[in-house]
């Protein structure tokens, strides 16, 4: 049974995705059968344990971690994120205080550092250019003798930017043979859009600490992981019992956990064939997209880029405005992060790349999943040019265009 999001053309796979029917199938196992407390001693906890066992190992060779146990559960990857960065400023206390990132960031990555901030932390946020891509020498020329974290996300959930890690990996490893065993500058990334959509090994990345998160790969919500390259001291976030090897208390999400790796290890078996599919839909709707609305324009980087994500302005409309006409045709997308767009603030990553606040209010963002289909897509296409015409039709700005001067 394919289950439908109620007839809805879902173009926000960047935002959530569905949970697939196999992943489905696998959770009720341990909702309503398995469902013993994993740290009892009876023969239902260890089946219990031994399905949380066997979900590490599934995100472990998904990510190419080394060991099963330097992968441990979270509630989400915004905890993920939370514990690796203010872990590492927590253990570096007293020996050093800067901290590296970029202006594009999650604002789970970008709120984490700002409260540091305000803990008496040094924050650089590097700029990106306009492709929202970040230059590895200016990372380096922003290392400090008091650097004690590197975090820079590998793929970008607005703009689909794929950031140069492993290379940035290969600089930090450089510089830290020269530095003490205990004054290595760790590196983290948020792996959130990455996972399960383009290849990812954390020994080739070089990375120390990785995110990741299950319902952006067809898992349920409410259950991260983050990767602890084993030998790093991270302290502990979330204090209680003594589950997830003493550092990430809570009774485990067992239901959950078990979702995340059956859907982590489907996504990885059909990434090769969904990456293409994607790209060959993504590259064919924006040139149709380009050709058929003027003054539209690609966002993001032409091909460092995640497979399913489309970012385009529309030059003298709202976002805003286009997400109602849209969802009035029955086709759900986004007009920047779920997180922003609930406000007014233009969208931090389209302003970090240079758009004026105007043109950052009239983008769109598209981003497909492995249940859409090309007809989707030309169901889009019959519906977007029109709605954008008829808001520039609206648009005071765009009489001020036509105007002859
Ligand atoms: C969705 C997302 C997050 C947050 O993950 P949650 O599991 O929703 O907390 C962080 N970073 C990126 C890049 C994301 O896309």
């Amino acid at each position: 049974m394919q289950m439908n999001q109620r007839d809805v053309i879902y173009l926000d796979n960047a935002a959530t995705t569905q949970v697939r029917p196999e992943v489905v199938d696998a959770m009720i196992e341990y909702l309503s059968k398995d469902y013993a407390n994993p740290s009892g001693i009876y023969a239902a906890s260890a089946s219990a344990k031994a399905a949380v066992d066997a979900a590490r190992e599934k995100i472990a060779v998904a990510i190419g971690a080394t060991y099963g146990n330097e992968i441990y559960f979270t509630g989400s990857g915004t905890e993920s994120i939370n514990w690796a960065i203010k872990s590492t400023a927590q253990a570096a206390k007293g020996r050093g205080r800067h901290i590296i990132t970029t202006a594009v960031e999650h604002h789970a990555v970008l709120h984490t550092c700002q409260f540091l901030e305000k803990n008496g932390f040094d924050v650089t946020y590097l700029p990106v250019d306009e492709y929202g891509m970040i230059s590895v020498d200016k990372l380096e020329a922003a290392i400090r003798p008091d650097t004690i974290l590197v975090t820079v996300m590998m793929a970008n959930n607005e703009v689909g930017t794929i950031m140069p890690i492993a290379k940035i990996g290969a600089v930090l490893a450089e510089i830290n043979t020269k530095r003490d065993k205990d004054a290595k500058i760790l590196f983290h990334t948020d792996a959130i859009q990455a996972v399960g959509h383009i290849p990812v090994d954390v020994n080739a990345l070089g990375v120390d600490l990785l995110s990741v998160s299950a319902h952006k790969l067809y898992g349920p919500k409410g259950v991260g992981a983050l990767y602890v390259r084993r030998g790093i001291k991270l302290p502990a976030f979330i204090h209680g019992g003594g589950q997830e090897r003493g550092r990430r208390a809570g009774t485990e999400n067992v239901a959950g956990i078990v979702g995340f790796g059956a859907a982590t290890q489907l996504a990885c078996a059909e990434m090769a064939e969904e990456a293409l599919r994607h790209t060959q839909m993504r590259d064919d709707l924006i040139g149709k997209i380009l050709a058929s609305v003027p003054h539209s324009h690609l966002n993001g980087h032409p091909i460092s880029r995640l497979p399913g994500n489309i970012n385009i302005t529309f030059e003298f409309i709202e976002g805003e405005g286009m997400l109602l006409l849209l969802d009035a045709r029955g086709i759900a997308a986004s007009s920047g992060s779920a997180c922003t767009s609930g406000s007014l603030d233009p969208s931090h990553v389209l302003l970090a790349m240079g758009l004026s606040h105007e043109l950052a209010h009239g983008s769109l963002r598209l981003s497909f999943g492995r249940y859409t289909t090309t007809e989707d897509l030309d169901k889009l296409m019959e519906a977007l040019p029109p709605i954008v015409e008829r808001l520039r039709n609206m648009s005071p700005l765009w009489e001020d265009f036509l105007k002859p001067i």
